[in-house]
């Protein structure tokens, strides 16, 4: 997401001001990044058309840094999408609280139950009991069991002959009697949503009266998460997301719609394999990742020092003097370099932008190449005195640069040319580069 975000922005920095045009230009990159990075059709439509109602506000017009501004407004409403503060969870200051585990198999209910066990545990200092409620696959009890050794928490079986119901029942029971105030129910999953794993999640909801359901999602699924979600949430009304997988490649796309859909919060990220693998979830951090902000922050800050104003500043002052050297036309490289291409440049610059158009950025950059290599060829003495530049020390130079004579004479007369020029600007004699653009 972040690569194509990261060339709107681009574009956008090298320009002065904030436009209606190269707003669009880059909101309709946000929006394709979005949509890569499978959020909701209809959520992406809405999201665009507020951060537009914003970003053309008349501050952000008037605004110096455009491209800052944008990221930000950008940020901001992702920020808001994804929920303005960090979700906590329902439990009760004292007594027993309950929690139940949902969702499609393998989608990490199990992991996370241990794993919200431990940050309870530790953080909330809850006497913690995880109960084994999915007696459709054997091996999950034992799942459960190793997990809760992990993490020195004990774990409520009644084996896989016990009805989860009924496990459930008596594992309440038990909590009451060994003065937990914590009870995590694991239960079982389905491939897909069926009526009876609903049928069952009700009926344990009735029982366990929980103060949250929370739904395991696995961030690798995409868009089907929006689905499941809503599906879970109108049947058993959920109280909280886990977003599990993030440890993959995933964007978190899909997570951005199911908060806008549901309007359940996420409350945890859950990215590994291990128990202290668990995040509480804040937004903030995640519209950073979902916009790979890291990426983006450099680049803001590249647009600003793109103009070192301390060598700008000299360069000026020499070229007042009449002065222009090899020195100075390594400068102006370097600056042109930071501005990313010489087209860019041009188009900054009113007047030259047409001619900027029919620059070859390979041609310039490659021709570049060669003159630092012949600058860097000379002594810083010939640096400073093009004049002194007689037939022996060109062909060492051009020796030394691995080019010929002929590639020096040609870079001697750019750098004379600049020369005459600036002695030009000097005396007030100002060239005329509207005359250049026309000619
Ligand atoms: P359940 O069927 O919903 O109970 O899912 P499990 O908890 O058994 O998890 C299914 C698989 O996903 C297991 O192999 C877990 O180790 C793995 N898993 C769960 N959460 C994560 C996670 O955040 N990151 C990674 N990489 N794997 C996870
Ligand atoms: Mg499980």
């Amino acid at each position: 997401l972040s690569e194509r975000l990261n060339k709107a922005i681009k574009n956008i920095s090298g320009q002065g001001k904030l436009t209606e045009k190269n707003m669009n230009d880059m909101l309709r990159e946000v929006r394709m990044s979005l949509l890569e990075a499978d959020v909701n059709y209809g959520v992406v439509k809405d999201f665009i058309e507020r951060v537009k109602e914003k970003a053309l506000g008349q501050e952000v017009l008037d605004s110096l840094n455009p491209s800052q501004m944008v990221v930000k407004i950008v940020h901001d409403e992702l920020q808001e999408l994804l929920g303005q503060s960090d979700a906590k969870l329902h439990l009760k200051p004292n007594g027993l609280s309950t929690i139940m585990m949902v969702g499609l198999q393998g989608t990490g209910k199990t992991t996370a139950s241990a794993k919200i066990a431990r940050f309870a545990k530790q953080k909330l200092k809850k006497r913690v009991l995880l109960v084994a409620c999915d007696v459709v696959r054997p091996a999950a009890i034992e799942q459960l069991q190793t997990l809760g050794k992990q993490i020195d928490v004990e774990v409520f079986s009644l084996g896989a002959q016990t009805s989860a119901i009924e496990t459930a029942r008596k594992a309440l029971q038990y909590a009451n009697e060994h003065q937990k105030d914590l009870v995590i129910f694991d239960t079982a999953g389905r491939l897909h949503i069926d009526e009876e794993l609903m049928d069952e999640l009700k009926e344990m909801k009735e029982i366990v009266h929980p103060d949250d359901i929370l739904l395991t999602v696995d961030a690798m699924t995409g868009q089907d998460i929006v689905t499941v979600a809503k599906e879970f949430n109108e049947q058993l009304q959920i109280t909280g997301l886990v977003v599990t997988k993030m440890d993959g490649d995933a964007r978190g796309g899909g997570l951005l719609s199911v908060r806008t859909i549901t309007d359940v919060p996420v409350m945890f990220v859950s990215n590994g394999e291990k128990v202290e693998d668990l995040e509480e979830f804040h937004p903030d951090r995640m519209a950073d990742r979902i916009l790979g902000m890291g990426d983006i922050l450099t680049l803001v800050e590249q647009a600003q020092d793109k103009m070192d104003m301390e060598i700008q500043k000299k360069a000026v002052e020499r070229m007042q003097e009449g002065i222009f050297t090899f020195n100075d036309l390594l400068d102006q490289y370097k600056q042109v370099k930071k501005m990313g291409s010489m087209q860019n440049v041009m188009k900054m610059i009113p007047g030259l932008n047409k001619l900027g158009a029919q620059i070859d950025d390979e041609q310039v950059d490659a021709g570049v190449k060669k003159n630092e290599a012949i600058i860097h060829s000379m002594t810083p003495y010939e640096r400073e005195h093009p004049n002194c530049l007689k037939a022996s020390r060109k062909s060492r130079i051009a020796k030394g640069a691995g080019v010929k004579v002929m590639d020096v004479n040609r870079l001697i007369s750019q750098v004379e040319q600049m020369q005459t020029l600036t002695k030009m600007m000097k005396s007030g004699k100002m060239p005329d580069f509207g005359a250049m653009q026309r000619g």
